[in-house]
């Protein structure tokens, strides 16, 4: 091992609360093509219920999903965030359909009809609105319980350190540094992500210089003891990316999110073997086939699923399940305070392969505001687990007023 391999790994082990999770794992393990076949492994008893009304409660970028059982049962989840009203009319044409009259127990296997029978219509809006579906769907297995969907799922709920994630690229280096340092103040983060290059961005900065700025003042600004994380967002080619990459290094940067355009599995590949700094990246990622060959070719070492654009637990839980075979560690995406937050919470407590920290948005945007209660909170850098069944939280009745409301039935 190299040396400033070894210091990174030290560098970083000391950063992290759960050190051995910031390790880079050796490049040869076994991701076959039955990965797929063996995630698939979700067996709950059979309800003897039909689901009888789905309904989505659409409002600006929200879509929250409620089902309703034939005994009156209901659960409540949400559609992926962006364009919900395009996804709510993707889940009332064809994925309710498919969904009406069949039992929740039986996710497992409905998840894969209602990707199955799309196969002309494939990812992206099948996936956001089958999300809706599935997490309405978990919220009701385990409200019927009396427990949360963390607990159904043998996981133990507990509070979880957070990263504080920005979402900005036009603050300058210097708002940035003082904005992530009120933070850590405040709420006690111990890990902060910065943007770093432009959205596919073809090896351009946001403007000239800002990465190589933003990455030593925000380093000096919070401290050594702070894990600093970046995202490139699909920015840069293999070899500006590798650049790039020495530079992260330098200021002890534990995680490179998304270095290369997402779809460029080889380019991504060539990168994390080159470089010390663990790679992450899978947020676009809903095709299962396309994560195993990510899995198989050791793409990145860090995967993200959004639970909302794989769409739902049970797939996001499949692309965990895959990763840890291949000893590969998870930190799904969860870039923003609606309820894809709250379902990255409970899928952290049930995992095996958690990463350190939840993504934690930190922008104020109003519309992420008042869906649900009792509303996160990050304390002593640690977010709070919501308490009570299903989900742990209640949508809010004046948010559902204000939604436009379609049913099928
Ligand atoms: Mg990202």
């Amino acid at each position: 091992m190299k040396n400033t391999r070894r210091d990174f790994l030290k560098a970083a082990a000391a950063l992290a609360a759960t050190s051995s999770q910031l390790t880079k794992l050796p490049k040869a393990f076994a991701a076959t093509t039955d990965t797929l076949k063996s995630c698939r492994k979700i067996a709950l008893d059979a309800t003897g219920l039909k689901i009888k009304t789905i309904e989505s409660f659409t409002q600006g970028h929200v879509s929250i999903v409620r089902i309703t059982t034939d005994d009156g049962s209901t659960g409540s989840g949400q559609i992926s965030t962006y364009d919900a009203d395009i996804s709510a009319t993707v889940l009332h044409r064809k994925i309710a359909p498919l969904a009406l009259g069949a039992d929740p127990a039986n996710i497992d296997d409905l998840v894969d009809i209602c990707i199955e029978k799309n196969y002309k219509f494939p990812w992206s809006y099948v996936c956001r609105a089958l999300a809706g579906l599935d997490t309405a769907i978990w919220d009701l297995l385990a409200k019927r319980q009396n427990i949360s969907v963390c607990e159904l799922l043998g996981g133990k709920p507990r509070p979880i350190p957070a990263y504080g994630s920005s979402m900005s690229r036009d603050i300058k280096p210097d708002d940035e540094a003082e904005r992530l340092l009120r933070l850590k103040d405040t709420h006690g983060y111990r890990a902060f992500k910065i943007r770093i290059g432009k959205v596919c961005g073809h090896d351009q900065d946001q403007w000239p210089g800002r990465t190589e700025e933003i990455v030593p003042t925000v380093r000096k600004a919070v401290g050594d003891n702070i894990a600093l994380l970046v995202d490139a967002n699909s920015c840069y080619t293999p070899k500006k990316a590798i650049e790039v990459g020495k530079i992260l290094e330098e200021n002890n940067v534990c995680h490179f999110e998304e270095p290369c355009p997402y779809w460029e599995l080889e380019w991504t590949a060539k990168v994390t073997a080159a470089l010390n700094v663990l790679v992450a990246g899978g947020e676009q990622d809903n095709d299962l086939a396309q994560w195993r060959r990510m899995v198989k070719m050791h793409a990145v070492d860090i995967v993200q699923p959004d639970i909302c654009y794989v769409g739902g637990l049970t797939r996001a839980l499949r692309v965990a399940k895959m990763a840890a075979d291949a000893n590969l560690t998870c930190v799904p995406h969860s870039a923003n305070l609606a309820m894809v937050t709250i379902f990255t919470i409970h899928m952290l407590a049930v995992i095996s392969n958690p990463g350190p920290f939840l993504e934690f948005a930190i922008e104020p945007w109003p519309w992420q505001k008042d869906i649900y209660h009792p509303e996160l909170k990050v304390e002593n850098g640690l977010v709070n687990f919501p308490q009570g069944p299903g989900w742990g939280v209640t949508i809010r009745k004046d948010w559902l007023k204000k939604a436009k409301r379609q049913i099928s039935q």
